[in-house]
C-alpha cells in the first residue's frame, strides 16, 4: 500500500506491512517499530509492574480467552526497546498510576480532557498486548497482506487504530474527543471477593474492564462513544451508585454486546495538522443507527465475561445453572433495576 501523502512522517506512519510484522513476528519494538536486533532490549510486562507490585500478581496466573494455559503474570511480557519502555514508564505509567492509585473518588475529581486521553492510549496500550500475547490475531505470514486484509475475521482497521493509540505517547499525536470511546467507571463495594484486582477484554468488540480496588474502568476502545447511546439504561450507573463485582462484570458484557449492534463503524485516521505540524487521530462517524441485538451473540458474550465465575454461580430459587440463564439472556445482577430473573452468588 502506499502511504497517503499527508502521512510522510516515517515515525508516525506504520504501513500495514510493518504492522503485520510487528503483531505476528515480535522482531520489532511495537512502539517505535525498528528492530529489535538494532536496539537495547527491556521485556515490557503485559501488565504493569506497578499493578503487580500492588496487587501482588507476579505469581498469580492469567487466564486468556484464546490461550487457556496457566501464565504467571510476572512472566506474562512482550519485547519492547529499552528506550520505548522508559518512555512509556515516563509519559504513560507514571501518570496513570497517579490518576488511579488513589481510588474510584480521587479519579473522578481528576478526570480532565487530558486524563481521559491519558487514560484512553493506556488502555489500549494494555488491551494490545493482551491481544497479541493471546495469540488471538489469526494471522498466517505466508500469505501476507491481501489475503490477510481479507480475511472477515480480522478487523485489521481497528487493531491498527488501537496500535496508533497505544503508542500516541511516542508519536505525540493528539486524540481528537470524538475518537474517545465509550467509557463507565464504577465505585465498588464487594465484599464477597477478597481479591482487589479484575481483568477482562472481550478481544472480537476491543471492549475491556480492568478493576483496582474499589475503581472500575468499563471502556470501549474502537466505537467513539456510541455504544452508550444504546446500553440498556438499567445497567448505566447513578451517581453515589455502588457495585458488586457480578454487576460490573454485566455493565462489561452488555457493552461489549451493545457494540456489535452498531450499523457503520467509525473510520479513523491519522492526519498531520498544518498548524502546528503534529500529528492527530480523528473519526469520521457515520450516520448512527443501531440493529437489533443478536441474542446468540450476547449470550456468547455473557459467557466469555464470566467463565470464571460459571462454576460458582446458580440462580436463586431455581434449578437452571448459570450457563443455561446466560444462553437464554436471563441472567442478570442488576436485578432492583428490572424484574427479570436474577443471578445469586452461591458461596
Ligand atoms: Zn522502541
Amino acid at each position: 500500500m502506499t502511504p497517503p501523502p499527508y502521512l510522510n512522517d516515517p515515525k508516525v506512519y506504520i504501513d500495514t506491512d510493518t504492522f503485520i510484522d510487528l503483531v505476528s513476528k515480535k522482531t520489532r519494538c511495537l512502539i517505535c517499530c525498528e528492530p529489535l536486533d538494532s536496539k537495547v532490549v527491556n521485556r515490557e510486562h503485559v501488565l504493569p509492574k506497578w499493578i503487580l507490585r500492588k496487587y501482588d500478581l507476579y505469581d498469580k496466573e492469567v487466564s486468556l480467552p484464546h490461550d487457556y494455559h496457566g501464565r504467571r503474570y510476572g512472566r506474562h511480557t512482550i519485547p519492547c526497546c529499552k528506550d520505548c519502555n522508559s518512555m512509556l514508564g515516563r509519559k504513560l505509567e507514571q501518570p496513570v498510576r497517579r490518576l488511579m492509585e488513589g481510588g474510584h473518588s480521587k479519579l473522578l475529581r481528576h478526570l480532565d480532557g487530558d486524563a481521559q486521553r491519558l487514560l484512553f492510549a493506556w488502555r489500549s496500550w494494555i488491551f494490545l498486548k493482551f491481544l497479541i500475547k493471546d495469540g488471538a490475531i489469526p494471522i498466517n505470514p505466508d500469505h501476507r497482506v491481501e489475503a490477510v486484509m481479507q480475511d472477515k475475521n480480522t478487523d485489521w482497521a481497528t487493531l491498527h487504530h488501537i496500535h496508533c493509540l497505544a503508542r500516541s505517547p511516542y508519536t505525540g499525536a493528539h486524540i481528537a474527543p470524538e475518537v474517545l470511546g465509550s467509557i463507565v467507571i464504577l465505585a465498588i463495594d464487594d465484599d464477597r471477593y477478597r481479591e482487589d484486582f479484575d481483568f477482562v477484554t472481550v478481544h472480537e468488540t476491543q471492549t475491556i474492564m480492568i478493576r483496582l480496588g474499589d475503581l472500575a474502568i468499563i471502556a470501549n476502545l474502537s466505537d467513539s462513544g456510541r455504544s452508550m447511546d444504546i446500553m440498556h439504561r438499567f445497567v448505566l450507573p447513578t451517581r453515589q451508585e455502588r457495585f458488586t463485582i457480578l454487576q460490573a462484570l454485566e455493565i462489561c458484557a452488555d457493552m461489549s454486546a451493545t457494540t456489535t449492534r452498531i450499523k457503520g463503524k467509525p473510520v479513523y485516521s491519522t492526519r498531520i495538522e498544518q498548524a502546528t505540524g503534529r500529528p492527530s487521530i480523528h473519526a469520521d462517524l457515520p450516520v448512527y443507527e443501531a440493529n437489533p441485538v443478536d441474542p446468540g451473540t450476547r449470550a456468547a458474550i455473557f459467557e466469555l465475561v464470566y467463565r470464571e465465575h460459571l462454576p460458582h454461580l446458580k440462580i436463586a430459587g431455581s434449578d437452571m445453572s448459570a450457563l443455561q440463564a446466560i444462553k437464554e439472556n436471563r441472567l442478570t445482577f442488576l436485578e432492583h433495576r428490572i424484574s427479570r430473573a436474577a443471578g445469586e452468588i452461591e458461596e
